[in-house]
Order: structure tokens, then sequence, then C-alpha cells
């Protein structure tokens, strides 16, 4: 996709922030417990490599990513540091992953020994790290019995190839007042836990949720997302421990001005129709960029001054009323802060009847990321 640097609408990500939220959350951490940092879906949207960087200096030990690409991204970018990934890979590209020393989240014991088979057969010699996956209430992937794990510690013992890394699992309700099922899976993870002989180099539970609001639970590995970001994983229903930094800021520039009559109509299907003579302003983004359709109605900031996007929003351009004359080029803020007025990501999630995680990873290549 094509990068639109030819446009004033810029999502800036703010490198500081990033670092600040890292280290406000190493400084919780005993020293027994690492921080990886989850840059999965292009750092959420913030873009994985210079994430990735920051996050590093900022004192993470390696990172999560989702599928088997974004890994290859990261070791083509150059780091050296451990990475996970937390989806299931297909055991094809089991060779792939040892020879770049990326670890990889198992689920089945047919995959193991499918791996174990492959890497029999290939050319390298590289072991493969696994991080085996508990399902104690996600309901997503992981084995869920005593017998499983097991079974799966047994076999890893009979074989050289293939390498028991790590166990994890995942919570289904970490940023959540009602902590009942929080309790009842933790509670699951320390039975199935019990199981093992040895323990595995990692043992990790924490999302950012987790993190922050049930520490004890986090083990010796944290892997730590949405409050990189600065966002609340919880979306304010609880409270972080320290303030988080929110790193995304997005901007655009009106792009066109113009006088209305009294009922004429804006967008396609007319929505909207102007009351007297108003003030319009046409912005360069629409939802080709991510700027979803059904944020019409959402307010954005010009000179401190909240303005509603009014008609429906085009793919690539919007309309917002001006409160009076503005001129062409005067700065737009979608996302971030304008004089004494903020629009948060939170906002635009709650607008939407979304979470702020999927509108910042929903926007688009096309808005350029500038880093300051
Ligand atoms: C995405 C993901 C995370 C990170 O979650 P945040 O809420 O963004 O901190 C952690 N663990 C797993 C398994 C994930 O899929």
């Amino acid at each position: 996709m094509v990068v639109g640097r030819h446009r004033k609408t810029i999502a800036y990500i703010d490198k500081e922030a990033i670092f600040s939220n890292v280290q406000q959350e190493l400084q919780r951490l005993n020293e027994k417990t690492e921080l990886y940092a989850v840059v999965k879906a292009n750092g959420y949207g913030h873009g994985a490599v210079e994430v990735a960087k920051v996050a590093k200096k900022a004192g993470a030990t390696g990172f999560c990513v989702a599928i088997l690409d974004e890994a290859l991204e990261l070791r083509e970018a150059g780091f050296t540091e451990p990475i996970l990934v937390l989806g299931i890979v297909d055991v094809r590209y089991a060779e792939l992953m040892a020879s770049n020393h990326i670890s990889v989240t198992v689920s089945s014991i047919k995959w193991l020994h499918q791996a174990e088979a492959a890497l029999a057969k290939g050319n390298s010699s590289a072991q493969l790290a696994v991080h085996v996956a508990l399902d104690t209430g996600m309901g997503r992937i992981g084995f869920k019995t005593a017998d499983e794990v097991k079974a799966v510690e047994a076999w890893f013992e009979k074989q050289k190839r293939v390498y028991f890394e790590g166990i994890f699992t995942h919570f289904a309700k970490a940023d959540s007042p009602d902590d009942q099922l929080f309790k009842q899976q933790i509670k699951k993870f320390n039975v199935l836990m019990n199981n093992l002989h040895q323990k595995p180099r990692y043992i990790h539970t924490a999302n950012s949720a987790t993190a922050l609001w049930h520490q004890e639970s986090s083990f010796n590995l944290i892997r730590f997302g949405i409050a990189m970001y600065g966002l609340n994983p919880s979306g304010g229903a609880l409270t972080a421990p320290y303030p988080l930094k929110p790193a995304m800021k997005l901007i655009t520039e009106i792009s066109y001005v113009k006088q209305m009559q009294a009922g004429e109509t804006i967008g396609y299907g007319a929505t909207y129709t102007a009351h007297e003579n108003e003030w319009i302003g046409t912005l360069p983004i629409g939802y080709g960029d991510g700027w979803r359709r059904d944020l019409q109605g959402q307010d954005v900031l010009v000179n401190g001054q909240r303005c509603e996007i009014v008609g429906r929003i085009c793919m690539d351009q919007c309309m917002i009323r001006l409160p009076y004359e503005v001129a062409e080029g005067t700065e737009v803020v979608l996302v971030g802060q304008s004089q004494d007025e903020t629009i948060s990501l939170q906002e635009i999630a709650d607008h939407v009847h979304t979470i702020h995680y999927e509108i910042a990873c929903g926007l688009t290549e096309r808005i350029p990321r500038k880093y300051v």
C-alpha cells in the first residue's frame, strides 16, 4: 500500500511516552521478571520496528508478535533479542523459526511430533524453542488437562530438536473489577503447573492488565502490550498504578473551507442538512485510512475547539462543521491534545462501540507514522 507522504494526515508517535511507560512498568517488577514488548499488528499501529527500538532502549529484553512474518520483520531489522510468536505457526516453518532463533507457541502434541520430524530431515542443527500454551479459561489455544501437560513434558525429555523454553497462559478478564474468572484461571494454571517435574526457563501469564492489576500473578516474564502505548487496558474501568502516557497523536489539516446555505446537504446519502449559513471544512482522512465510517458525529479539535464531523465519512475525506471561518491549512487534531482540549483514542473507540486496540491497529499504512 502506498504511504501518503504528500498529504498532511500524520500519526505522530511519541517515543518518550513509550520509553516512559516501559520504564515505569520495569520499576515495579522484581529483578527476576523480564519484560517482552508486544509489537504485533505493526506495534498496535504505532510501527513495530521503531517501537521495538524504543522498548529495547527502555529495558525490554525480548519481543512478542502474533505471526511469523512479524518476527522475521524484527530479525531483518537487526534485532537479536528473543522473539516469541504468540499464535500457532504452520509446522512446515519449524526449521525457518529454529534457524532464526524465533520461539513459538505450541498447543498440540501432534505439532511437536511433526516439528521434530521436520527438523530431523532439515539441514540446520538449530534447536526450536517452544512455549507451551495452557488454556485455563480463554478458550482460544492451549493444552487443558494435567494428562496433556505430563505427556508434553515426557515428550520433551525424549528428544533434542525441540527445546522446552517456556510455559504460559492468557487471561480473559484481567482488566475487570470482577476478578472471579481471573481467580479461577490462575488456580487452574497453578494446578496444571504442579504436574511438571522441572519448570522451564520462562513462566508467564501477564498481558498489560495482569501486570498492572494482578502483579502477584506475573511469574518471571510479562508480555507488555497496550499499556506500553499508553492506553489503559480496562478502558477506564480500573485505574493504572502509574500514569500511562498515550504515544499516538493523529492530526490532519483542513484542505478546503466553504460556507453552506441553509438547506444544502453534505455527503453520501445527504444525511446532514445545514440549518443556516454554516462554515464547513473538509479533511483529508476517511475510512480508507482506518478513520471509520461510524465516526460520523464524533468531534475533532480545531484551535482547541471541538467541531463535529457532519455527514457520512467518505473513503478519503470527511467534513466538519466549523464555529467560524477557518483558514485552509489549519491543523486539526483527531486524536490528542489541542490547547486545553483532548480527544483520546478511548473517546474514539467509545463512539464506535469498540476498544482503542482496534482503532489504533486499524489505522492503515496510508497514514505515515512520524517519530518524535
Ligand atoms: C496480544 C497479547 C498480549 C498483549 O496484550 P495487551 O493487552 O496488549 O497487553 C499478551 N499475551 C498474548 C497471548 C496476546 O495475544
